[in-house]
């Protein structure tokens, strides 16, 4: 191990060096083109990993651009670390350019630094630090690129459709040490047609949210008024009673336009981010306008509120391994004469989500709601007393210098669609390297330096 180790501290500048350009990559889920399931950034994001993987004496393949893995070893059977190269929308609000991978602080900033570019990249050179030591295992040993972590996954049914599952596998895409339990998921659509509009007092627009996982940081709508200034002052007193960032000014003729500001958190925890869609429907609810697009937010603002838990839509429940069940308005969205509600729900992993997705569509069905459900995700969970998680959590703890429980989440990471395999890193419990989804997204390079020698001793424990 001690070989591993100093050939660790050996590769660490090329390691920086490879993260900081691979977050140069703007490599959000685009639209398909040959070879390019994801989108042009994600296929070049994919080629540059994988010839840096040749680069460094793996063997590589790539699985018709949906992901592609770096390869170590000799074995039936092997053992699989999971990571991936696409990244959620950069967002507002950064102080150093997201696409640069500057070092401040000692931290690579930058989208993707520790969500999951970084964490990727870590396991790669913890690869090659294994491999120049000429350490020799029961297990191959494979570093898997995905493309397709934060929409829909689609990477990973790929990869088992031409590919055996792992023996043992895991993903440094979380919090070390080891997450035994990852919620399970349903997401909701809830629309409505718009028919005919009165002339006045009504919503002409609505807008907000983007991403299903991202609690949603912006917010707008238009609305036309018989007495504009008499409505910005009631939006005025709102924000003032309400402590919130919105805002109303005059637009065309009668209309009025209302922004509103929000905070962005992950999906997993809306409670930290503070909704500007949820805001911006409870405001308006409150100036009493007609039309179908105000009744369609009245009903929304009903089941959902400003509420994180799920109560007035009926849902709410927890559990002791897991807490509570979390609910994410991540959208709304008027096109084609629709309007369209999106909602992200994560449901504790002692909970059916079947019997979640039941509740919503009575409570949706009674008020004459169309509902949509396109994905319904079973939750994750694994004995605290198994293999794995005793095994990852054993390393950890020691190379942390700290006793730490294994635990459980409401993110769903590759754990959940890829077998024998669990979240393991790459964030450390109160450590620096953090703002997944979120503006200055860090990586802190001691942090990495710790994090490539326990993601290496993890390989060889579980492929010895
Ligand atoms: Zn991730």
């Amino acid at each position: 191990m001690e070989k591993v180790f100093s050939n660790l501290d050996a590769s660490k500048a090329d390691l920086v060096k490879a993260i900081q350009t691979v977050i140069g990559f703007h490599s959000v889920k685009g639209d398909p083109q040959p070879g390019a399931p994801f989108g042009k950034e994600n296929k070049d994001a994919l080629d540059f990993a994988l010839a840096e993987a040749k680069k460094l004496g793996f063997t590589v393949k790539n699985l018709d651009g949906y992901c592609g893995y770096a390869e170590y070893g000799v074995g039936e059977e092997y053992v699989a670390v999971l990571g991936h190269l696409d990244i959620v929308p950069l967002g507002k609000g950064w102080t150093s350019p997201p696409l640069e991978g500057k070092i401040v602080n000692n931290c690579i900033i930058g989208r993707g630094a520790i969500d999951d570019k970084g964490p990727i990249f870590a396991a790669l050179y913890a690869l090659k630090a294994i491999k120049d030591a000429g350490i020799t295992l029961k297990h191959r040993i494979r570093v898997i690129f995905g493309c397709d972590e934060e929409v829909g996954m689609m990477d990973m049914e790929h990869y088992l459709k031409h590919e055996p599952a792992p023996c043992f596998g895991f993903t440094p895409d979380s919090t070390f040490p080891v997450t035994y339990g990852e919620k399970g998921h349903v997401n909701i659509f809830l629309s409505a047609v718009l028919g005919e509009q009165p002339a006045t007092n009504v919503i002409v627009s609505i807008g907000g949210g983007d991403t299903m996982n991202v609690v949603p940081d912006y917010a707008e709508a238009t609305v036309r008024v018989t007495d504009p200034s008499a409505f910005i002052a009631l939006s005025q007193r709102y924000t003032q009673r309400e402590k919130c960032q919105l805002t109303a000014e005059g637009g065309n003729g009668n209309e009025v336009v209302i922004k509103v500001k929000g905070r962005p958190a992950h999906a997993m925890e809306p409670a930290m981010g503070d909704n500007a869609v949820s805001r911006l429907c409870a405001f308006l609810v409150e100036c009493q306008l007609s039309g179908t697009l105000a009744e369609f937010v009245g009903k929304i603002n009903t089941l959902l509120g400003r509420e994180c838990d799920g109560q007035s839509l009926g849902i709410a429940c927890s559990d002791e391994v897991s807490g509570g069940l979390t609910l994410n308005f991540s959208r709304i969205i008027c096109k084609n004469g629709n309007v369209e509600v999106g909602c992200d729900i994560r449901v504790p992993v002692t909970v059916n989500p079947e019997t979640i997705a039941e509740k919503i569509k009575g409570a949706t069905a009674a008020l004459g709601l169309k509902l949509e459900i396109p994905e319904i995700t079973q939750p994750l969970y694994y004995p605290k007393d198994s293999f794995l998680v005793t095994t990852l959590t054993e390393i950890f703890c020691r190379q942390f210098g700290k006793e730490v429980a294994p635990m459980t989440t409401g993110g769903g990471t590759y754990a959940k669609t890829m077998p024998n395999t669990v979240a393991f890193g790459m964030a450390f419990p109160g450590g620096i390297s953090k703002g997944e989804h979120e503006a200055d997204e860090k990586l802190d390079l001691d942090e990495l330096t710790l994090a490539t020698k326990i993601l290496a001793e993890a390989m060889i424990k579980l492929a010895q």
